[in-house]
């Protein structure tokens, strides 16, 4: 009876021994590789990464060539990117000296000549090359003094192909300069791939996904896949293979995210939250100031639900910059207050958690609850004042910037945590927050401005998830514009009428990272200029930096809030959450020199009452290619989720901050930017497969599971929660 029947963990067993035999090969260290050796293996792990067989074959082509396909010299022209010629070498020369000399070549065909250019590796390719050779010659085209030239070619002796011959695809794999210095250009490196694929079977790259879902998606299997994506018969097979492999990453991600969610979901303990209590119900009836949007109700309802079930909520709340998260953060505040828990909210910096704590003083001025603000800068007195009260729980609310998560920092029985525009906090320091409590408190973390959908799902996929895509009634968009320097002039004496009206100014400068101290003269310049346009004592103007102590940043800042002051000249200290509701322009000097989100966040700074609000981007009379899409950007949308979107596609993830070092969004092949419908699905395949099996326990998840347990440690995923 029983016979036939297997039993599952046996059958996991035998499934690891027949892996881990197998496995070894692509285990094995690259040295050990025809070809390869002590010396290039040496080359291959410093410049490549490239340790073991299995790292050679996750090198991936970055394009293919067609070896039949060659072009004459002379049908170069402006446009050509790459090109594949074959011709005779006539001379050699030597330009140059030291660090400047590059070895000049030409090359010919019967159409034409071209130039090849080498600054590394002279003496290789002097030794190796010879004159009057026909030569296969690629690479990239550039030009110089007005004549084609190909810097560091790829070159290798020319071998005719059979006429007729049918196509046939050749790998380019990416190499460095080094590695192309020692004659390693990305043609050797196909040739150790090549070899390498003729030792390896279907066994050694075993499937990870299951049959039911590479059957439905119609996927090649992983060892053909990974061939195919190397040396393809075709390009359509080269497209199915790589489709393949794509999913595959995008599935894995989203498959290890999910598991980290639900796996918090099920065994995390949390503050339970039973009661909605007088202190929010007061609030909510008596003190606030608007009503609430539709999208903060929401809101409200996924936090009121997710803090009474007992388990950890961490939530990622996305909101347009004026959307309103603030008042969200708040009565989330007040219900922990009236489950007898304390709350803290983190702000990114110093003024930011100094407006906050205004603000919310203010609003909860008739409510029995304490707030304090916890900084750098708070007095000693003073804070041991608060620790105090921290500790004895007497302290409701505290709003702080880090220094809220240094060790002396004790809570009574801290129960909510909002970390305001959170891309300053790194993951390690949120979970430093978290260990300040015996059971972790429920954590609300709110994006300055909203992520692309995509990187959300990728970077922060293990997080839930809310957005708030709705502005409370009666804004009206802002007007933006480019400006040129020339046109300062009247740039001042727009700022002029708005000022006669009543409105205030904010004129902007870059922080250069790199050079402080340029920042610093570019800034103080730029505000002797605004006063020579507007004299005092008619106008006044606030300065802030952060060069400035805290007390005085502080004051000028409070008279610009106050309407004390006209224009406020600062750098980008003033970016993040600052309120001045009857500002009405927002000038951006050097705008070319912004990202697109801090743009728009700094705009975000105006429009925020009820009168129509300006920005005015300026920049000098050249600005890059990239620089001019931004304001193009800029000018064309009010539009912060549009804007996230187009900031990915320029910038690339690479570069959103505070995902570099995520280790998330580290693809080999796939993209978020370009294969975002990939990552749709894969996601939604991902769902549905731990929907069924969050354990992946059923006999055809194994493989699955097997796998990712042996990725482990490979990536940066186990550290994100
Ligand atoms: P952000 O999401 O950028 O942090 P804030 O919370 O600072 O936005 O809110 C921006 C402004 O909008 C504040 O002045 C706030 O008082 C106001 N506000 C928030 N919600 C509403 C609402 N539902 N109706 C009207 N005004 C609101
Ligand atoms: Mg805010």
């Amino acid at each position: 009876m029983l016979r036939g029947k297997t039993n599952p963990d046996i059958c996991l067993l035998s499934i690891c021994i027949i892996i881990s035999q197998h496995a070894s090969i692509l285990a094995s260290p690259i040295e050990y590789l025809k070809g390869v050796g002590p010396l290039r293996g040496d080359l291959l792990k410093k410049e490549l990464s490239i340790y073991t067989f299995g790292d050679l074959l996750e090198h991936f082509p970055i394009r293919h060539i067609d070896k039949t396909k060659i072009s004459r010299i002379a049908d170069i022209h402006p446009d050509t990117e790459y090109i594949q010629v074959v011709g005779k070498l006539l001379f050699f020369e030597t330009i140059g000296e030291n660090r400047a000399k590059r070895l000049v070549a030409q090359l010919r065909d019967g159409s034409g000549s071209l130039e090849l250019a080498w600054f590394q590796g002279i003496s290789w390719v002097q030794k190796n090359l010879t004159l009057g050779v026909d030569y296969l010659v690629f690479g990239k085209v550039g030009f110089f003094n007005g004549k084609p030239q190909i810097v560091h070619p790829e070159i290798e002796a020319f071998v005719p192909t059979v006429a007729g011959a049918k196509t046939h695809l050749e790998p380019v794999y990416p190499s460095t300069e080094k590695l192309k210095a020692r004659g390693f250009s990305g043609r050797q490196i196909g040739k150790l791939t090549q070899q390498l694929i003729a030792q390896i079977q279907p066994k050694d790259i075993v499937e990870n996904l299951p049959q039911a879902l590479t059957q439905r998606l119609q996927l090649l299997p992983r060892f053909q896949a990974v061939r195919a994506t190397h040396f393809p018969t075709s390009i359509q097979e080269y497209e199915k293979a790589i489709h393949r492999l794509k999913f595959e990453e995008f599935f894995i991600a989203q498959v290890r995210l999910n598991l980290v969610r639900l796996q918090r979901h099920k065994s995390s303990r949390g503050v339970v939250f039973e009661k909605v209590g007088d202190l929010f119900n007061d609030f909510y009836n008596h003190h606030l100031p608007f009503q609430l949007t539709g999208a903060q109700k929401r809101v409200l309802k996924e936090i009121r639900t997710d803090t009474a079930r007992g388990r950890q909520m961490n939530r990622l709340l996305q909101g347009d910059v004026g959307s309103g998260k603030t008042i969200v953060a708040l009565l989330s505040m007040l219900l922990a207050a009236d489950n007898g828990y304390q709350s803290c909210l983190m702000a990114p910096t110093e003024i930011l958690a100094q407006q906050h704590y205004t603000g919310l003083s203010s609003l909860l001025k008739d409510m029995p609850v304490r707030i304090e603000i916890l900084t750098g800068s708070t007095k000693t007195k003073k804070r041991r004042e608060i620790l105090a009260a921290l500790a004895d729980g007497s302290l409701h609310f505290i709003v702080g910037t880090h220094a809220l998560i240094e060790d002396p920092v004790v809570f009574n029985n801290l129960g909510f945590v909002v970390v305001d525009e959170q891309h300053r906090f790194g993951v390690a320091q949120r979970a430093k927050l978290w260990q300040k409590a015996a059971v972790p408190p429920h954590v609300l973390v709110m994006t300055a401005t909203p992520i692309p959908r995509t990187l959300a799902m990728t970077a922060y996929g293990d997080l839930d998830y809310s957005v708030m895509d709705e502005l409370p009634p009666g804004r009206q968009p802002i007007t933006t514009v480019h400006r040129f320097e020339q046109a300062r002039a009247s740039v001042m004496e727009f700022i002029r009428t708005e000022i006669e009206k009543g409105r205030q100014a904010y004129i902007i400068y870059p922080l250069i990272e790199e050079s402080e101290k340029m920042s610093y003269e570019d800034l103080m310049q730029g505000y002797e200029q605004v006063k020579s346009f507007f004299p005092e004592p008619k106008y006044l103007i606030s300065m802030v930096h952060g060069r400035q102590a805290p007390d005085l940043k502080e004051a000028n800042m409070q008279r610009f809030v106050k309407g004390e002051t006209n224009i406020m000249v600062s750098t980008t200290v003033i970016e993040v959450g600052v309120n001045v509701p009857n500002a009405s322009v927002m000038v951006i000097e050097s705008t070319e020199k912004f990202g697109l989100s801090q743009l728009h966040q700094l705009r975000g700074r105006v429009g925020r009452g009820s009168e129509k609000s300006f920005c005015i981007l300026l920049t000098g009379s050249k600005v890059s290619k990239e620089g001019r899409e931004r304001i193009k950007i800029m000018c064309a949308t009010n539009d912060g989720f549009l804007i996230a979107e187009k900031d990915l596609e320029l910038r690339g993830p690479g570069d959103i901050e505070g995902t570099r070092q995520s280790g998330a969004l580290n693809f080999k092949l796939a993209s978020i930017v370009n294969d975002k419908e990939l990552l749709e699905l894969a996601k939604k395949e991902a769902e549905a497969l731990l929907d069924k099996d969050v354990d992946l326990v059923l006999p055809e998840n194994l493989m699955l599971k097997h796998f990712l347990q042996q990725q482990k440690g490979k990536t940066g995923w186990s550290k994100i929660s």
